[in-house]
C-alpha cells in the first residue's frame, strides 16, 4: 500500500502542513534530512542563556498560528513593553523609531526638510502602471529619500536583510500596495488601518524558546515524521511521484500520488530539474542572502547606556557593518539570568554578503567593538556564540509575483506536485503556518478528487516505510 502524500522537509512549513493534513484525516509521511525537526527554528541552551539560532519571536497577527500553538498546549509568552521600542542607527546615534504616523513629526530621525517631504505623501498620486515597483522606488516616491532611508529601509533590512531597490513591493509588502490603493496616502491609510492592527499584534514567543513549536509538532506527528531521511531525487510515474530517499546511507524508493516540497527554493529547484523545467526556472530564480548572528552576553553594569528596547536596525550609508541588533533579555527576560544582558548582532544580508569570510573570533571582535562604542560597554563579553546561515532568507525580488504565477502553472501541469515554504508567500513563522494550512486544503481537495482515500493511516505507512522501504537493498 503506497503512501498518499509525502512532505519533504520538516521546517515549520512542512510540519504545519503535515499537522493540518492530519487534522483533515490524511496522515502524510514527512521526510527530513536533518537529525532534528524545525529547520531554521532552533533554540540552543548555553548554561542559563537561551540562544535563538533563527526566529526569536513572532507577531500574533495570524489566527492560524495562534490556533496551532493553542492546540499544541504551548504556553505563549508576551514580550515586555520595552520591546515596543525600536531604534535606527543613523549617523552613529541610536534614534528611536516613531511608533505611529503622528510620532513621525516629532521624531529626531528626520530633518525638518525630511518631515516636510514626508507630508508630501498626502498629495502624491497613486501608483499607476509602474509594473512591479521596488520597495525602494515606492518609499522614495511616497515618503521622500530621507524618510525612505532612515525609517523604511531599516525595516526592510530587519525583515528580509535585503536590498530595498531589488525587493518587490507587491510580493514583499502587498499590504502597503493595498494601503496606497485604498487610501491614496500612506499616512492617512496607516492612521486609519494600522492603529487597530498594531494594537492587536504583539511580539510573542514560547516559554523555553521558539523551538518548542516544532518539537511539539514533531511529537504530535509521531512516526509520521522520519528524521535523517534526505530526498535525493524526484521523478514522475503514471500514478504520481517517485522519491529516491537516503536514510543514514541506505538508499530506497517511495511512491505517492501527492508530494509537497517544503524545502528551500534552491533545493526544490534541484529536485524538480528533470520533471518540470518551468518549476525549476521559477524556483531557481529565487535568491537567498546570508545572515550571521553574533550572540554576546554582558553583565548589566557593563553597559553605560541601558539596553531597554527591542533593538536597532542600521540605516544604509553609515560606517557600521552591523545590520542591527536585538536585546533579547529586554524583550524576554527569561532568555538570560537576572543581571545579564543578552544581545545578538545581525550581520551579512544583501548589504554585506562577504562578511561570511571572517572567522568566528573576528566576527565576535567586530560585533563587540561596535556595540561597545554604541552602548559604552566596559570589559569583554561574558559569553559569545556565532550562528551562521549561508542561505538564511529568500528574497522576494522584482519578478517574484511572476515567478509565483509560473510556479502555479507548473503545479497545474504536474498534478500532485505542491510547493510550500517561506520562499513563496510570506517569510515569518506565522505566514508559513497560515500558508501551510491553505496548502493542506488544496492537497486534501486534490487527493479527494483523485479518489485517494486519505483516511488510511500514514502512521501505519510510516512503520512500513521505516521497516521495509527505508532500509533499502
Ligand atoms: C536568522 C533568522 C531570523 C529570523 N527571525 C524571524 C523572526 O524573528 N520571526 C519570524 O516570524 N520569522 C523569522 N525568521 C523566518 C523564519 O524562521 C523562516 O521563514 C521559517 O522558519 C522557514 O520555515 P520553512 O519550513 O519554510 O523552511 P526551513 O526552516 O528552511 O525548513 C526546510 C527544511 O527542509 C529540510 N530539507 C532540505 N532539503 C531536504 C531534502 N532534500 N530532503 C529532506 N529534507 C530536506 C531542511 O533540513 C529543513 O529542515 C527568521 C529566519 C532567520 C534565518
Amino acid at each position: 500500500m503506497a503512501v498518499r502524500c509525502v512532505i519533504v522537509g520538516a521546517g515549520i512549513s512542512g510540519l504545519a502542513l503535515a499537522d493540518a493534513l492530519c487534522a483533515r484525516g490524511i496522515e502524510p509521511l514527512v521526510l527530513e534530512s536533518a537529525p532534528r525537526a524545525g529547520g531554521k527554528i532552533e533554540t540552543r541552551n548555553r548554561g542559563e542563556l537561551v540562544v535563538e539560532c533563527g526566529p526569536a519571536g513572532f507577531l500574533d497577527r495570524e489566527p492560524a498560528m495562534m490556533r496551532l500553538a493553542s492546540s499544541l498546549g504551548l504556553r505563549v509568552v508576551d514580550a515586555l513593553p520595552a520591546a515596543r521600542r525600536r531604534a535606527v542607527l543613523a549617523g552613529g546615534n541610536l534614534l528611536e523609531v516613531p511608533r505611529g504616523p503622528r510620532d513621525l513629526l516629532s521624531t529626531t530621525l528626520l530633518s525638518a526638510h525630511g518631515k516636510l517631504r514626508l507630508l508630501g505623501d498626502l498629495f502624491v498620486r497613486r501608483s499607476k502602471g509602474r509594473g512591479d515597483e521596488s520597495v525602494g522606488a515606492f518609499a522614495r516616491r511616497r515618503l521622500g529619500s530621507e524618510a525612505a532611508e532612515r525609517v523604511f529601509f531599516p525595516l526592510v533590512s530587519g525583515l528580509y536583510a535585503g536590498d530595498p531597490d531589488r525587493i518587490s513591493l507587491a510580493a514583499a509588502f502587498p499590504w502597503l500596495a493595498r494601503l496606497e490603493a485604498a487610501h491614496r496616502s500612506l499616512l492617512i491609510g496607516a492612521a486609519r488601518e494600522l492603529g487597530g492592527r498594531r494594537a492587536g499584534s504583539r511580539l510573542r514567543t514560547f516559554a523555553s524558546g521558539m523551538e518548542e513549536l516544532p518539537r511539539a509538532l514533531a511529537r504530535r506527528l509521531g512516526n509520521t515524521l522520519r528524521l535523517g531521511a534526505a530526498v535525493r531525487a524526484l521523478s514522475a510515474t503514471p500514478a504520481g511521484w517517485r522519491l529516491s530517499v537516503d536514510e543514514q546511507g541506505a538508499a530506497s524508493e517511495l511512491e505517492a500520488p501527492a508530494i509537497a516540497l517544503a524545502v528551500p527554493a534552491y533545493e526544490a529547484a534541484r529536485l524538480v530539474a528533470s520533471v518540470s523545467p518551468a518549476a525549476h526556472a521559477a524556483t531557481s530564480a529565487i535568491e537567498y542572502v546570508p545572515v550571521i548572528l553574533v550572540y554576546l552576553a554582558y553583565r548589566v553594569e557593563q553597559l553605560a547606556v541601558p539596553a531597554d528596547l527591542y533593538g536597532f536596525l542600521s540605516a544604509r550609508g553609515g560606517s557600521t557593518r552591523l545590520l542591527g541588533a536585538v536585546f533579547h533579555s529586554a524583550a524576554f527576560p527569561a532568555r538570560a539570568p537576572q543581571g545579564t544582558v543578552l544581545v545578538s548582532a545581525r550581520l551579512g544580508g544583501a548589504r554585506d554578503p562577504a562578511i561570511g569570510a571572517l572567522n568566528d573570533a573576528q566576527l565576535v571582535g567586530l560585533a563587540h567593538q561596535e556595540l561597545a562604542a554604541l552602548l559604552r560597554i566596559s570589559g569583554a563579553p561574558l559569553d559569545t556564540q556565532v550562528i551562521r546561515h549561508a542561505r538564511a532568507l529568500p528574497q522576494y525580488t522584482i519578478g517574484h509575483t511572476l515567478r509565483l504565477a509560473l510556479l502555479d502553472d507548473a503545479e497545474r501541469a504536474c498534478p500532485g506536485l505542491f510547493f510550500a515554504g517561506n520562499a513563496y508567500r510570506g517569510l515569518g513563522v506565522p505566514d508559513c503556518v497560515a500558508a501551510a494550512t491553505r496548502r493542506a486544503d488544496e492537497i486534501a481537495a486534490y487527493l479527494s478528487a483523485q479518489g485517494v482515500d486519505g483516511k488510511r493511516g500514514a502512521r501505519e505507512q510510516g512503520e512500513r516505510f521505516s521497516q521495509a522501504d527505508l532500509r533499502g537493498p
